[in-house]
């Protein structure tokens, strides 16, 4: 019957485009496609810029500008992880310590690490190669790492998380209560931020989900860890968070992510108030 020549061209079409993307992700970096955009991290009390998000991006052959989420997983399936990953780090580090030259800042950056970077052999020395390299203070440096990249070999992640953590690093657990979070492990782990999934955020639209969040946040707050609300995308939203604790959020409402130099101008708009608010403030 038809209905399954359909189903055929259907998962044919997709792995044709899969192939697509393979195919081009394999030149990707060397023909300097990829890029950063940048996304404010907020005070939710005092509105301050206290860090940036670095987020990847990949311009098509055809043009087409990608969102992480698009392909990240064909970077993984193609090995090219930890070298990309590795270029992205560099590139958000000089991209901060050329912001804390040109406006006197002390914003931090902040770096998405996946697992497969974290579990690399190399990855300490490389990340201490790069701070010596761009002279970034490693305290302006934040770290983030999913839950998920905490499960696959736990003993490995608290070794590389602790040599981070030594080293002045801070350490943000990503997409947090999204995914199989071992809240068990959070009190052994040097962790600086729980970075709350933008799910929480879209629940403070019901009261039920308003509860769900409060106990998110207590959470962060009994372990004394820091919070930043993902995804708060409306004035609700923003104007609930501070009633239920005090910490940071991000989102479309502050700002999407953009690139350097339009960010350079809301880092000028902030800039009388870019002295305060680390993490521990
Ligand atoms: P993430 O680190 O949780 O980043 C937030 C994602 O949500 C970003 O998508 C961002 O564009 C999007 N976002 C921000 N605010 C809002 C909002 O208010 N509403 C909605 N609907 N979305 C919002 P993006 O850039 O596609 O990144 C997806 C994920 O890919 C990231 O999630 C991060 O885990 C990963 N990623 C991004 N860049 C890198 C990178 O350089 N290296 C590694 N290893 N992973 C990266
Ligand atoms: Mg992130
Ligand atoms: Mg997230």
């Amino acid at each position: 019957p038809s209905h399954i020549r359909f189903y055929n061209a259907t998962i044919r079409e997709a792995a044709e485009e899969k192939l697509h993307i393979l195919n081009d992700l394999r030149h990707a970096q060397s023909l300097r496609q990829f890029s950063l955009v940048y996304q404010s991290v907020v005070d939710l009390e005092s509105n301050d810029l206290v860090a940036v998000e670095a987020l990847l991006r990949w311009q098509r052959n055809n043009g087409e500008m990608i969102e992480a989420h698009d392909f990240l997983p064909f970077l993984e399936e193609t090995g090219s992880m930890v070298s990309v990953g590795q270029w992205v780090l560099e590139q958000a580090c000089l991209q901060m310590v050329q912001w804390h030259k040109e406006f006197n800042s002390t914003l931090k950056i902040s770096v998405n690490i996946s697992a497969s970077q974290l579990e690399h052999p190399d990855f300490i020395s490389m990340v201490r190669d790069t701070l010596d390299r761009t002279q970034l203070p490693a305290d302006a440096l934040v770290i983030e790492v999913t839950e998920s990249a905490l499960i696959r070999r736990p003993a490995l992640i608290t070794k590389v998380l602790n040599q981070l953590k030594s080293m002045n690093i801070s350490i943000a657990i990503d997409d947090f209560g999204a995914g199989l979070s071992s809240l068990s492990r959070l009190s052994s782990l040097p962790i600086d931020a729980l970075k709350i999934d933008s799910g929480f955020a879209q629940a403070l639209d019901s009261p039920q989900g308003q509860k769900l969040c409060k106990a998110v946040i207590q959470l962060a707050q009994t372990l004394d860890i820091c919070f930043i609300v993902e995804g708060i995308e409306n004035q609700h939203q923003r104007d609930t968070l501070p009633t239920i604790g005090k910490g940071m959020g991000q989102g479309f409402y502050f700002g999407k992510p953009v690139k350097a130099k339009t960010f350079s101008v809301k880092i000028l708009t902030h800039a009388e108030q870019l002295s305060l608010a680390s993490c521990n403030a």
